[in-house]
């Protein structure tokens, strides 16, 4: 039944994934234009703000879609400290204001090998029950440090080897845990929540997502005492020291040449048109393959490129 009811559930997110890009790839494409030329910081900062969700929004799609087929996320070096300051900004604008946040981040980071947004999934459920934890606000420290792992600490526990890790560590001054709720948490459905407000998912997800990064979690905490989630990712200590550092390169430019864009979708030939026009180039639409045909028929020694989707 649960594999049934898997394959359902890809399907159904396989074909929203479809229709969900086509939602936030103009969203994209224009946030990035706008904040390309503007002056005015404040809005800048909006517009970086909007890029960034809707990139968010979009590597979920991605996520969803390698969930439809079966895959398990890209894995590609992590600095853990993109994915704080990603979700930082997330709960600066949602969580309470009596909700104090700390943040400290270890100024050289190593990477993981793993999945932004996944990870990003993991920290946000874990502050989302920080929040939850604290009803009357509190302190919550998310921190990224680094920690080697010894034979000894790994022959005490079985899931650890000896070497480098990063450790993800989640911290609130909420109302904790008792031992017969700690014992359980880790289990789908487990909730102490009031119907309507808790899924008991939240830290199944992040045992699964952990489990995926091959790295394992401690949980420390006592009734009326907060709770500190500690998340242990396996780590590579050389790579991403020197790419943290290298400014993303600038996009290329064209010279005028004529580009033939073809899609369905009105927002995505206009958005498309603009960015191209904007980086030096000519263009020319079609919303089918009957005007593409027409048009590159009239144009066809000018047309340097056609882009067009695979539909
Ligand atoms: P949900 O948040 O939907 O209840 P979770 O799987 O995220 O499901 O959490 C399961 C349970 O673990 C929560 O209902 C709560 O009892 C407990 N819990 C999780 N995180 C904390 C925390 N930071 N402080 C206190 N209790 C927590
Ligand atoms: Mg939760």
């Amino acid at each position: 039944l649960r594999a049934q009811r898997l394959e359902s559930l890809g399907t159904l997110a396989g074909g929203i994934a479809h229709d969900l890009n086509n939602v936030f790839a103009p969203i994209v494409m224009t946030a990035s234009a706008l904040a390309y030329d503007e002056p005015d910081p404040e809005r800048a900062e909006d517009l970086a703000l909007l890029q960034r969700s809707a990139e968010r929004g979009a590597d979920m799609v991605k996520q969803l879609l390698s969930f439809a087929r079966g895959a398990d996320g890209v894995r590609v070096p992590v600095e853990l400290k993109h994915v704080v300051i990603d979700v930082q900004q997330i709960l600066r604008d949602t969580f309470p204001k009596n909700i104090t946040l700390q943040v400290h981040v270890a100024p050289r980071e190593w990477t993981v090998e793993g999945d932004r947004t996944q990870l990003n999934q993991l920290l946000t459920n874990l502050c989302v029950n920080a929040r939850d934890a604290m009803p009357n606000g509190g302190t919550l420290t998310i921190a990224v440090e680094h920690v080697q792992l010894d034979e000894a600490y790994a022959e005490m526990n079985l899931e650890a080897k000896p070497g480098p890790y990063v450790l993800l560590r989640v911290e609130d001054t909420g109302v904790g845990m008792a031992p017969e709720v700690l014992e359980h948490i880790f289990e789908p459905f487990f909730t102490t929540k009031e119907v309507g407000k808790g899924t008991g998912l939240g830290l199944s997800t992040v045992h699964a997502l952990v489990r995926q990064h091959h790295g394992f979690v401690h949980v420390y905490s006592e009734q009326g005492k907060g709770a500190r989630f500690k998340v242990y990712l396996p780590a590579q200590r050389t790579v991403g020291e020197g790419a943290a550092t290298r400014a993303p390169e600038p996009p290329p430019r064209g010279n005028g040449e004529l580009v033939l864009v073809v899609d369905d979708e009105a927002p995505i030939r206009t958005v498309a048109t603009r960015t191209l026009e904007r980086h030096g180039y000519r263009v020319m639409v079609a919303a089918n393959g009957a005007e593409a045909v027409a048009v590159y028929a009239q144009h066809r020694e000018e047309i340097a490129v056609v882009l067009t989707d695979m539909t």
